[in-house]
């Protein structure tokens, strides 16, 4: 982001320093075009200028019968005199003067010059020491006698450039005097100029293409190394959105597993679920259903984010569970809705197959909120992650639960175990302690059930143990328990029933058990019978022990009063060893 900013800063500063280049160049180009002419081709033209007067003077030398004479003496021939006139017709001089060695004119093609002085110190310096000298000036147009009619209509100034050329005439290292030429020089100089002006217009439009070019290619460079630096800026930030996405999914995930580890049951789990599911994937609504236990349907357990779940579904509607693996509603060209999802309105959804150790225990369903498919889409991964997690926990709940169970259940009747029912003893003391609501114990034996196993083996003993265990599980209330204690031993833990209750429920649960009819093979088993003591809290004992011992005294004393009946245990104020009353104590002769 901040590469981004600087290189386009230094672009536009290479584009500001480019324009003003461009624009100074541009100026310094017109600057030159007007001024730079006109003193180069001063330069060029003196030079020229010297060579040509030199060959002049040489002309004049050679063509004058006595030079030293004629500059010494200002003798002239006649021959002399015609050539002189006649050189301004011949070369391009309008006008030349002879001077002698004094500077005195003795000759010239305008007749009013001769006899002037030339005391300038040019010429005592300069050209008496044998040194061309050159001046130009403008002069009037008057002083100038080399131009025509024509010429003279067409001009469009009055003044002449006019070039003035002092040539030392020596002899023998002798300096015998001077010739001065006068050249108009206003035309060359005029045709120069303008094309030293075409030329350097010419080299300064190629010189400002050139530079616009390379200024345009450098700017091009430029916006095209911007544009990858942005691309490069872009992805970055897109791969730092990743990773910024990825922790916090990886860190949910973490925090997912973690509290789906610590919950104690499926409800609990299918909270943490919910709430969870709603926070890491927020565009997706879902639910879960779980196997029953008789494994033909599932059952809806928890849905969230408004989602709804059915109270059950068939495995069998369910794409996902059919072919055992996930199924992602909405990303192929043909889609098979399942069954739970109906009515459906199109939307993309997940069916997740919840494994755990290795057997499928349940269904993942997620659905795309209206208008985030897109999104849905890409949380698949994390989806899948979820669900695994969710996997785990369940089978970890489920492991739980079975290891408590057989820990706290058993095995042949599917009752609490003896372990589970001390533990339950004593809490149901500690709360009637706490609360004074009643609490009593009812001990029961099976009469005379060796001899039954005798009779009909242990096989049938065992149908009958389940039998008797099913008959006081339904004779239980919600928080009533019944367990077996061992071999034909039961006890039933009664909380919040009065003491007159409860022997009304222990005759009851008699009555049930003598009503109950086994059959083992094709044949019925005879009946069977029970004897049963209670123990009331905390008449018969405030200790779990002491109440067992006393409800086990009265099961020992309805045995010896002749079995199949209900005795309450001694030290009860209405009890004694007799029961409540003639209609919920039945005497049944001894069986043995
Ligand atoms: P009582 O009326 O005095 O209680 O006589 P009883 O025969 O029932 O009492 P006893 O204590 O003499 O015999 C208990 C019998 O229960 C002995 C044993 O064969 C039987 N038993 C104990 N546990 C099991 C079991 O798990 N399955 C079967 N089939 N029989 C069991
Ligand atoms: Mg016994
Ligand atoms: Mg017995």
């Amino acid at each position: 982001m901040e590469q981004t900013a600087k290189a386009r800063l230094i672009g536009k500063l290479k584009v500001f320093v480019s324009t003003a280049t461009l624009i100074a160049l541009t100026a310094l180009a017109c600057w030159g075009i007007y001024t730079l002419p006109a003193p180069l081709v001063d330069r060029m033209l003196e030079s020229d200028l010297r060579h040509h007067a030199l060959r002049l003077e040489k002309k004049v030398e050679s063509q004058l019968f006595d030079v030293k004479t004629s500059f010494e003496r200002h003798i002239l021939s006649q021959h002399d005199e015609a050539f002189l006139s006649l050189l301004p017709e011949t070369s391009d001089i309008y006008h030349f003067k002879l001077f002698d060695s004094s500077g005195e004119v003795f000759w010239s093609t305008r007749d009013g010059d001769v006899g002037s002085v030339n005391t300038k110190p040019y010429f005592t310096d300069v050209v008496a020491m044998g040194n061309l000298f050159y001046k130009h000036e403008e002069k009037p147009i008057a002083e100038v006698d080399s131009l025509n009619a024509d010429q003279l209509e067409n001009l469009d100034s009055n003044t002449r450039h006019v070039a003035e050329i002092y040539t030392p005439v020596i002899q023998s290292g002798m300096f015998l005097g001077a010739i001065e030429f006068y050249s108009d020089i206003t035309d060359v100089r005029n045709l120069f100029i303008d094309r030293v002006q075409m030329s350097l217009i010419a080299i300064s439009a190629v010189v400002l293409l050139a530079l616009t070019a390379v200024i345009l290619i450098v700017h091009r460079n430029n916006r095209r190394q911007l544009g990858v630096l942005r691309v490069r800026a872009q992805k970055e930030r897109e791969l730092m959105d990743d990773q910024l996405r990825l922790a916090r999914e990886v860190r949910l995930l973490g925090e997912l597993n973690e509290w789906l580890q610590s919950s104690r049951s499926l409800d609990e789990l299918f909270d943490m679920v919910s709430r969870f599911m709603t926070h890491i994937l927020p565009e997706a609504e879902g639910s879960v259903y779980v196997y029953s236990n008789s494994r033909d349907v599932l059952d809806g357990c928890a849905s969230w984010n408004g989602g709804t779940h059915k109270a059950h579904i068939h495995p069998e509607g369910c794409w996902g569970l059919r072919r055992g693996r996930t199924y992602e509603f909405g990303a192929s060209e043909i889609d098979f809705v399942c069954e739970h999802a109906e009515p459906h309105d199109g939307r993309a959804y997940f069916c997740f197959p919840i494994l755990a150790h290795g057997e499928t225990v349940g269904l993942l369903h997620l659905r795309a909120h209206e208008g985030k498919c897109e999104a849905f889409h890409a949380s698949k991964k994390l989806a899948q992650l979820c669900a695994e997690q969710i996997s785990m926990a369940i089978a970890n709940v489920r492991m739980r639960d079975q290891l408590h169970d057989q820990s706290v259940r058993d095995p042949l009747t599917g009752l609490f175990n003896r372990r589970h029912m001390t533990d339950s003893l004593r809490r149901g003391i500690s709360r009637s302690q706490r609360t004074g609501a009643p609490l009593s114990l009812i001990a029961v034996d099976v009469d005379h059930f060796k001899k039954f196993n005798d009779t009909h083996g242990h096989d049938a003993g065992d149908m009958v143990l389940r039998a008797v265990g099913a008959a006081l599980e339904q004779g239980c209330d919600r928080d009533e328990i019944a367990c077996r204690i061992g071999g034909e031993e039961f006890m039933l833990i009664l909380p919040d029933n009065t003491p007159d209750d409860t022997v009304t429920r222990a005759e009851t649960l008699r009555q049930a058990v003598e009503a109950v009819s086994v059959r083992y093979g094709d044949k019925s088993l005879p009946r069977i019978t029970i004897s049963v003591g209670v123990a009331h809290y905390p008449a018969h004992g405030t200790m779990p022990q002491d109440l067992m011992r006393a409800a086990d005294d009265a099961l020992y004393s309805a045995k010896d009063n002749g079995r199949n009946q209900v005795r309450v245990a001694s030290g009860h104020t209405d009890s004694a060893a007799e029961c409540p009353g003639p209609k919920s104590l039945k005497q049944k002769p001894d069986a043995a």
